[in-house]
């Protein structure tokens, strides 16, 4: 069976940063896992392959109710058909055609950068996809290494976070092929999804990831706000594989609460629908030979 390594999920917002991706947990060990596992230190090197390894399951009950979760559900064996990207008809993707109740977590930009939101990801072991902005993180590369290391992978949401239809189509391959240079030799691969800022995009957009190797532009279908999430859809509930929208966000934008805070509310309001996060690579099938480059 393939592994699929990369995914991305966009972001959009309309303030200032863009949310996080979700992955799903191999179904693995459910229980059996320490909770506060020791991993990898951030280091420079890119993780091996160059590839985020899959977590092997979730943490275990203590390292949920550590956070004053109860345990998640594990997410189910990884599909053996997984979407072709190439296969896509709209320009983006917002779901994924899935019964399982299974959702994916996508955390944007890349502003806060709170130690206990990776205490927190190192127990829980919840797979998320990180669209970052160059110019969130570049002082600080390691803290999304660190991530990276969990399993979870770094995609492309631009380098400084403008909105690209302001941009004609050389002004919007700067952004997106910047960041794919930075990304490719901070986190040690290139990423392959793509989130415009502010979900904003036009013929240029498409245009420029193709010329960058940009592979799929990755929407959501709702969005985390402080303490609840928004739908697009009327009838406010997750369905099987929807894509959240979730930011690296602190106290300032969060009225005094934190980014742990947020995502165990988060977390909540998927496990109270009956739902659980999957990995968001483990259900695409990306092109192996990405486009060379944009001429
Ligand atoms: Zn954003």
């Amino acid at each position: 069976m393939m592994r699929w390594s990369t995914l991305g999920v966009l972001c959009v917002l309309v303030v200032s940063g863009c949310a996080a991706p979700a992955s799903s947990p191999a179904p693995a060990g459910h229980e059996s896992a320490p909770a506060s596992r020791p991993l990898p230190a951030p280091s420079g090197q890119p993780a091996a392959g160059a590839r985020p390894e899959a977590p092997v399951g979730f943490g275990n009950a203590a390292a949920f109710r550590k956070w004053g979760l109860e345990p998640m559900a594990p997410a189910p064996a990884a599909p053996r058909d997984p979407l072709k990207i190439s296969s896509v008809r709209d320009p983006w993707i917002k779901e994924i055609p899935t019964d399982e109740r299974i959702v994916f977590l996508t955390f944007d930009d890349g502003n806060e950068k709170d130690p206990r939101f990776i205490e927190m990801m190192r127990d829980l072991r919840i797979p998320f996809t990180m669209f970052l902005t160059d110019d969130a993180v570049k002082k600080d590369y390691g803290y999304f290494r660190e991530l990276r290391d969990l399993g979870n992978s770094v995609e492309n949401h631009t380098l400084t976070h403008t909105d690209l239809k302001s941009l004609d189509q050389a002004g919007q391959q700067r952004e997106m092929c910047g960041a794919q240079e930075k990304f490719a030799k901070e986190f040690g691969r290139a990423p392959r999804l793509f989130r415009p800022p502010f979900g904003s995009w036009n013929d240029d957009t498409l245009a420029a990831m193709k010329a960058c190797g940009l592979q799929a532009m990755v929407l959501w279908r709702a969005d985390m706000g402080i303490e609840d999430l928004e739908y697009q859809r009327a009838d406010r509930r997750l369905r099987p594989g929807q894509i959240i929208l979730a930011h690296f966000r602190g106290p300032k934008d969060l009225k005094g609460r934190s980014l742990t805070d947020m995502t165990a509310d988060l977390l909540r309001r998927i496990q109270e629908q009956g739902f659980t996060v999957a990995r968001l690579e483990d259900y695409l099938a990306f092109d192996s030979t990405p486009p060379a480059d944009g001429s």
